[in-house]
């Protein structure tokens, strides 16, 4: 094998990044984290690196990886990340290596035109509105034309419109080597040329589907490659629960009856009882719904299991789904779609047994209903073992990276809930100046968080905040009730433009943060990690309250339970170490380039007066720090 450049010079001040990139400054950690990482993919090994913001963690696998001549897949938290890597860092590193590697891209199913579907449901013509229809044609007409068949080419469509349903397929209503169109589907192309691709770019979610061979997963991509290279890599430990377990959602069966009507009108028009069937099962699925009553929420399934109205539901449904069996037995062998239909009316039939029965250890049973769907689940607690033992099946590299995996300085936490405990570690401090470009306030006086008007006071210690950073800011909730208070109680305090979750989608939102410069957006969860507003459009985070886990969620509740019954710490051990990477990743959202300057404020006074505070303090980055507006205000006031 020819000799590799060294990894140093390539990356520093004279190699040909630093001639290609206007702007390129050579990184140590960069540096660190490519040798490191190029090390274990010669290997065979495995690494936990954790880097922080600004370290260059793109750069410093994909040299590595484009160098190893294997071929080397690579998952990312979501499909805009992969976007990212795919068209914007991956070309350029290759063209900058001179490596003409075979790249590919794939996404999940849902993103692929079907043909099929296409088929039926055209022949059917079943829409529930004009605009669907309408839609419809606007499909058909692109169909004839493209040639990835991945639908983010038609741009006019939004990502939720009820059209893609009926265009693309799932894992369920697939007929795969039974199709009529498996020489030409979209889907089955991008899966052949992920499969002879050097380096692939996937997503979390395919990966473990994957892995788990199921759902949209084929079990093709893990077998041939000699490195695996996870980033965001703190999403999997959630990630996993969600593979390793089983769910099956209102829409599913909604859909189900759908395709069978859609099946009869083609395949079986003499069959009235058919159409009756599969009404019978929409309504029942939409009953079981109103059985869970109104508003969302998330609870353990022993919290309903013995409510007369769901217990009914639930037997409707299951007697529902058995006469829709009885239905399409006989007929099944008409054609693919009522077969196919036949396979999945069983298949949901004992998954609603499963996911109703008795709990089998070391998992939970928890449903979910939000507007007018819901899902039941069955949610292992522990996912280090079945993910150990595909890794140790696997024969190949493994790295695990992100900016938020430990805690302090131990990465613990992370490694023991996926079974990595063997596995390299690796921690890289951001580059950045952080005493200088940030100040860490934590506000006097503030009440204990769980008592009445907590919010209030916290809206009151952000004012004076808000007025000196000129809006700029983000306000992060740990919970919906404390952002719709704290957006009542800002309304009209304010010089600059409030900016609610929930008012407009969440893409929507960040537009108009970064577009007006001086707003103030109200947040939860979801804006808590994968947000990147550069510059001085944000330079404030302001958080409510340390963001433990909601102890009542049936999941965290279940692990917490289990810890306990085996004579362990589960706050220490679960839920303070959770906290901490989520608020890690709340606190990245400030500084994001080197000439950023930000304020983050605290609100909640545990993080300083209770013993576990230290492990907050000692796993943020090393900002100035204060407990004085006043230096807040001298701070934005040399801007
Ligand atoms: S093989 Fe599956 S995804 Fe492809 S066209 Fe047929 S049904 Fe659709």
């Amino acid at each position: 094998m020819e000799e590799r450049r060294p990894l140093a010079e390539l990356l520093g001040p004279d190699g040909p990044f630093a001639e290609r990139i206007d702007g390129y400054a050579p990184r140590s950690a960069q540096l660190a984290m490519a040798e490191a990482v190029e090390r274990t993919l010669d290997d065979c090994g495995r690494l936990i690196v954790e880097a922080g913001t600004g370290t260059g963690k793109t750069f410093a696998y994909l040299v590595p990886a484009l160098r190893s001549g294997g071929k080397v897949i690579i998952s990312t938290g979501t499909k805009a990340l992969q976007d990212q890597l795919y068209h914007r860092d991956l070309p350029l590193v290759a063209e900058t290596l001179g490596i003409p590697a075979r790249t590919a891209l794939l996404k999940g199913r849902s993103n692929y035109l079907c043909r099929h579907r296409l088929e039926v449901n055209a022949e059917s013509g079943r829409f529930r509105s004009r605009e669907m229809a309408f839609r419809f044609q606007r499909v058909r007409e692109w169909s004839a034309a493209t040639r990835s068949g991945d639908i983010a080419e038609i741009g006019d469509i939004p990502e939720d419109s009820p059209v893609w349903p009926y265009v693309t397929s799932t894992g369920d209503n697939c007929l795969g080597q039974e199709c009529a169109h498996v020489g030409d589907c979209f889907l089955i192309r991008a899966r052949r040329s992920a499969q002879e691709a050097d380096l692939l770019v996937i997503n979390h979610h395919l990966f473990f589907a994957d892995m788990a061979l199921r759902g949209e997963g084929f079990g093709e991509l893990l077998p041939g490659a000699n490195a695996v290279i996870l980033d965001e890599a703190h999403q999997l430990p959630e990630a996993a629960s969600a593979f390793f377990g089983l769910a099956v959602s209102g829409r599913q069966l909604l859909e189900l009856a759908q395709d069978a009507l859609t099946e009869q009108v083609r395949e079986a028009p003499d069959m009235a009882s058919l159409a009756r069937a599969a009404e019978g099962l929409e309504k029942a699925a939409r009953d079981l719904r109103l059985a869970f009553g109104p508003g969302d929420r998330r609870a353990a399934w022993s919290e309903v299991e013995r409510d007369a109205g769901v217990g009914s539901a639930l037997d409707e449904l299951r007697s529902r789904l058995a006469a829709l069996n009885a239905v399409l037995e006989p007929v099944a062998a008409r054609g693919k779609g009522l077969e196919s239909c036949q396979r999945r009316t069983r298949e949901l039939g004992e998954a609603i047994d499963q996911l109703t029965g008795d709990t089998p250890p070391g998992q939970v049973h928890w449903f979910e209903t939000r507007g007018r769907g819901f899902t039941l689940h069955l949610t292992p607690l522990n996912v280090a073992a079945p993910l150990r033992a595909h890794m140790d099946a696997q024969k190949c590299a493994w790295v695990f990276t992100s900016a938020t995996l430990a805690v302090g300085d131990s990465f613990r936490h992370f490694s023991a809930r996926l079974g990595l405990e063997d596995a390299e570690t690796l921690q890289l401090p951001s580059p950045f100046d952080y005493p200088s470009q940030a100040l860490w306030y934590v506000p006097r006086g503030l009440p204990q968080p769980n008592t009445p008007g907590y919010t209030r006071a916290v809206v009151d210690a952000a004012l004076p905040v808000l007025v000196a950073s000129r809006g700029r800011a983000f306000l992060l909730f740990t919970s919906h009730r404390a952002l719709r208070e704290a957006a009542d109680l800002l309304e009209g305090r304010l010089d600059y433009p409030l900016l609610v979750q929930g008012t407009a989608p969440r893409s929507e939102l960040l537009r108009r943060f970064r577009e007006l410069g001086n707003a103030v957006l109200l947040g939860t969860s979801s804006f808590w990690e994968g947000v990147d507003v550069r510059g001085e459009a944000l330079s404030c985070v302001i958080i409510d309250k340390l963001p433990f886990a909601a102890p009542n969620d049936p999941v965290v509740k279940a692990r917490i339970d289990t810890l306990r019954e085996e004579g362990r710490e589960p706050f220490i051990e679960f839920q303070v170490p959770s906290a901490v990477i989520t608020l890690k990743q709340g606190t990245g959202r400030l500084i994001r380039d080197v000439s950023d300057r930000g304020v983050l404020v605290i609100c909640d006074p545990r993080l300083l007066r209770r013993g576990y505070g230290h492990a907050f303090l000692d796993s943020l980055p090393p900002m100035a720090r204060t407990r004085d507006v006043a230096d807040v205000e001298r701070f934005f006031a040399v801007e």
